[in-house]
């Protein structure tokens, strides 16, 4: 992994502004903040005026965990393409099978930790997130946690995120078959694509020569290309995707 700001990570960035790229980013830890209460966390003011800018010159798209109603409420910026429920949810794919099963999960959850009051669980309708992020103990509830999930039948997919486990119905598109489908739709032959939690490596570990992979944060065993930093580097490279000359311009 290279941090982004280096020689090669800068030529990376040139050669994607002369290809019709589509930037694709996660919302939570990437363009948002990441908040003690998720439903609070939102774009900084900067950022959101950079991709305003942003999407006057290059097709953006997001791809979150978060349902896909509530994405709409969060993207005050022009997007060709908002994808939820990591890679589900957007496509036009049949999900009502998704969402019976989301429903069981949901009602035995509830009942499985009626005991736990730091567990909060967010039924975004085609998956689950179980959050216990205000936890005294975390690594402890995340053991009972996966205690609780391994009762769960079928056995669902769990993708772990900061302080919240995502309980995902199996066989359905993740993050990386949704930005493939997305390079298809939208006529594009490259895609940049920012993430930062365990839920984009289903990005990263496509290794699609098409794709460049940026993660917020070092990780040694991410398969991402480079990383930033912090979720603040996002404004500087923003910024200097704004100054790169894109094929448009030149
Ligand atoms: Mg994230």
């Amino acid at each position: 992994m290279n941090h982004l700001f280096t020689p090669l990570g800068l030529e990376a960035l040139q050669k994607l502004a002369q290809a019709k790229a589509l930037l694709a980013f996660d919302y939570d830890g990437t363009l948002a903040p990441i908040h003690r209460e998720p439903s609070r966390a939102h774009i900084r003011r900067e950022t959101e005026s950079l991709l305003t800018e942003l999407a006057e010159h290059w097709p953006l798209a997001i791809i979150s965990g978060r349902s896909l109603a509530d994405l709409h409420t969060r993207i005050p910026f022009p997007c060709r393409a908002l994808v939820g429920n990591h890679g589900m949810e957007g496509l036009g794919l049949p999900l009502e099978e998704a969402a019976t099963l989301t429903a069981l999960w949901h009602a035995e959850l509830l009942e499985l930790c009626k005991d736990f009051r730091d567990v909060l669980i967010e039924n975004k309708t085609y998956s689950l997130s179980v959050h216990y992020r205000t936890s005294l103990d975390r690594r402890q509830r995340k053991t009972d946690l996966l205690a609780l999930f391994d009762r769960l039948q079928p056995r669902p997919r769990l993708l772990p995120g900061k302080f919240v486990m995502n309980v995902v119905p199996p066989g359905l598109p993740h993050k990386g078959n949704a930005l493939q489908e997305l390079l298809a739709a939208q006529n594009c032959v490259q895609a940049l694509f920012l993430g930062d939690d365990v839920t984009d490596e289903d990005v990263f570990a496509l290794a699609d020569p098409r794709i460049l992979s940026i993660r917020v944060g070092h990780h040694l065993a991410s398969q991402a290309s480079f990383f930033l930093q912090d979720q603040k580097e996002i404004d500087l490279l923003l910024r200097h995707l704004l100054r790169l000359p894109t094929s448009e311009s030149s």
